[in-house]
């Protein structure tokens, strides 16, 4: 159709069934409402004065061009040192390890990657919403396993039969946004034997590596010299540092998977904002900063679950993330999205549907809170939320 010289030529959409993400309407709604926000997950306590000093100091010091494209080397040599000693395995910084514009960043340009028309990715219901388009972008078909209700663990006889000759790619996400769940050794194990000598390739999303609880082991694919060939491992300094604001990450690959990921991430963003990385490269010599955030988040959890002990809401068990699901079917029937909205509006606590997290937006009644908050925010939301 012809358009006329004042109006928009239409256009035909990539993404026809995508709107705004839930975590951007909670939030306004939450604003709105002046409701206390535990939907998008975000710490609403302070990062570090020490690192929000190295950044001034890298930008006062000049350091406000472009990054190298893979990422500064010194922030590069960092991670492979936190790598080994968490992982047992150093990748190589010189081409195995590429700093991004935030986790999301990594996420999309490996699915890029990856995915050529026609090819099927398959992913593990529910699922971190940018995922999905990201495959369909790339012209990839979407193959959709569920997790198991409620228990979240993976049904392998379900995914061994969803593979066909044209799957690509598997995502995996540990700790798991949204449920909270994490993959046990076993699982782990398993999913080495699955793709052991096929063509497949996997994007493990570990964003929440260090959101640990009970002394459980975070079972990063990095640990397996099987899985670790055909991965694209996946972290956010966001998480890592309580500054989600920043998008700052990085991907773990060998060097022929990283050499692909670099052609596109260097024409996605090419380099990514030069004085963090200057000042995470120092900042990751105390490792201490990371290795206490089990202990910190833990209590958090605690925290929360223990608080939401005093509310109808019947909580999930939490092993990590940011996250804890609550199932309020026995306290009503509506829809989770519009129960989510009326929680905003009329309790005054945003929370986040989890249906929003399976494309055919299945409906089991369940809310993600996050609670990586102060106390007295989660004392707030959940003096709020005993009015339920
Ligand atoms: N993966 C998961 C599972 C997440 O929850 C997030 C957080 N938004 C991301 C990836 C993206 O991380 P970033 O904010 O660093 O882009
Ligand atoms: N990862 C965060 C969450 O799941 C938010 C990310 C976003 O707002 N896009 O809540």
């Amino acid at each position: 159709m012809q358009s006329t010289p004042s109006s928009t030529p239409s256009l035909s959409s990539k993404l026809p069934w995508v709107g705004t993400t839930i975590f951007t309407v909670m939030s306004k709604l939450a604003a709105q409402y002046n409701a206390v926000n535990l939907g998008q997950g975000f710490p609403d306590f302070p990062c570090s004065d020490e690192l929000i000093d190295l950044i001034t100091k890298a930008m006062k010091a000049g350091y406000n061009q472009y990054a190298p494209m893979e990422g500064l080397m010194a922030l590069r040599e960092q991670i492979a040192i936190k790598t080994e000693r968490l992982y047992g395995y150093a990748p190589d910084p010189v081409s195995e390890i590429t700093i991004t514009s935030g986790g999301t960043e990594a996420l999309y340009a490996a699915i890029a990657t990856v995915i050529h028309p026609g090819d099927e990715a398959i992913v593990l219901e529910p699922c971190y919403d940018s995922y999905i388009p990201a495959i369909e972008l790339n012209g990839g078909k979407v193959i959709r396993v569920p997790l198991t209700p409620e228990t979240y663990g993976i049904d392998w006889e379900r995914l061994t039969n969803a593979f066909s000759p044209r799957t690509k790619l598997l995502i995996i996400n540990t700790p798991h946004n949204p449920t909270g769940t994490m993959l046990s050794g076993e699982d782990r194990h398993q999913l080495s034997k699955l793709i052991n000598g096929t063509d497949i390739l996997l994007i493990s999303d570990e964003v929440y590596e260090h959101l640990v609880y009970d002394g459980t082991v975070h079972q990063s694919v990095l640990y397996d010299p099987i899985l670790r060939k055909r991965a694209f491992v996946v972290s956010s300094f966001g998480k890592t540092y309580h500054a989600t604001g920043w998008k700052v990450g990085y991907c773990i690959a060998s060097a022929a998977l990283t050499k692909e990921f670099r052609k596109v991430h260097q024409y996605l963003t090419f380099s990514t904002f030069t004085p963090v990385q200057y000042a995470l490269a120092e900042y990751l010599q105390q490792p201490e900063h990371y290795l206490r955030l089990p202990q910190l988040y833990q209590q958090k959890r605690d925290y929360f679950l223990q608080l939401m002990q005093q509310t109808r809401f019947r909580m999930l068990p939490c092993q990590g993330s940011y996250f804890a699901l609550a199932a309020y079917g026995h306290i009503s029937g509506e829809p989770d999205t519009d129960y989510a909205m009326w929680l905003t509006r009329e309790i005054g606590v945003a929370a986040i549907p989890v249906s929003v997290f399976y494309q055919e937006r299945t409906d089991y009644k369940i809310l993600r809170f996050c609670f990586a908050k102060r106390e007295e925010t989660l004392e707030r939301a959940v003096a709020r939320l005993q009015k339920v």
